[in-house]
């Protein structure tokens, strides 16, 4: 059963951290969530005052992030002793899990910064684990090369071809390729009928079935099995997230993803009264 494209979003400007300037594209006013996927930020400025106060010290509980840096460096600090710096290419898999706080701050004052975060949601069953880290560079994330010229890094989960990218992840088993097109390039990929998944488009076009997604914008795939994608004229880079659907009841409160409203009043409560190390 070939998935086809029902949706698609360009997302919003929006203003988070100490002031960093993003698009976002899931957890916008247009698209709320795509079970897993909590929230999708594209940050993309050669403008210092647009990234430069970055993400002082915040706290996370019941989900998972993923940063993947195309262009720039960004800091990352966090309570339990932790500290890196993600490079282009590179990308920082944070279960947070119970709790940490964190920082990430831009390792520049000036050129371009460019990449993404994506909050994938964790079951109940795993929200309140210890935090864990996977952080791989850009040499540690394999490329796979695609007849017509085109490459597949795959970050996490295995291509139909066999590549398998490092970051491993059991609660969600999620699919996260950046895929490079040439012009007359195309795109096959199994994704099992249990995930939902998303594309979204980096540089120039593709087209799945009848419908064009142009760069900046999200396509979110129907059910099924497989999907084909097609390069545009210019060619296409996109990113292909899949993961697993939870179907669990969903509470957010800010930097807090629990199942009920309970749940999150305790996690403020448990970042007042400083047991989040
Ligand atoms: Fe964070």
């Amino acid at each position: 059963m070939i998935r086809s494209i029902v949706r698609t979003t360009k997302g919003v400007p929006a203003t988070d951290g100490a002031g960093v300037k993003l698009t976002r594209i899931i957890a916008s006013p247009e698209l709320d969530m795509i079970d897993p996927f909590l929230l999708f930020d594209r940050f993309e400025s050669d403008k210092p005052q647009d990234y430069i106060a970055g993400f002082p010290t915040h706290p996370h509980r019941g989900f998972e992030t993923v940063t993947y840096m195309l262009e720039g460096r960004m800091r990352h600090k966090d309570s339990v002793g932790n500290e890196g710096v993600i490079e282009p290419g590179g990308v920082q898999w944070m279960k947070a899990a119970k709790g940490i706080l964190h920082s990430e701050m831009p390792e520049q004052e000036a050129g371009l910064l460019r990449g993404f975060q994506l909050w994938i949601n964790l079951p109940a069953a795993n929200k309140m684990e210890d935090p864990e880290y996977q952080e791989f560079t850009a040499d540690n994330v394999p490329l796979e090369k695609l007849a017509g010229g085109g490459v597949v890094r795959v970050i996490t989960g295995t291509t139909d071809k066999g590549t398998t990218g490092p970051v491993i992840n059991k609660p969600t088993e999620p699919l996260y390729l950046d895929v490079s097109l040439h012009a007359t390039g195309s795109f096959k990929q199994s994704l099992p009928k249990t995930h939902n998944g998303v594309l979204y488009v980096i540089d120039g076009s593709i087209r799945i079935g009848e419908t064009v997604i142009e760069s900046g914008e999200l396509g979110v795939l129907s059910p099924g099995d497989t999907i084909f994608v097609y390069a545009g004229a210019e060619g296409g880079r996109f990113l292909l997230m899949a993961g697993k659907r939870l179907d669990e009841p969903v509470a957010r409160g800010g930097p807090f993803v629990m199942n009920t409203r309970a749940e999150v009043l305790e996690a403020f409560e448990d970042l007042r009264a400083g047991r989040f190390v």
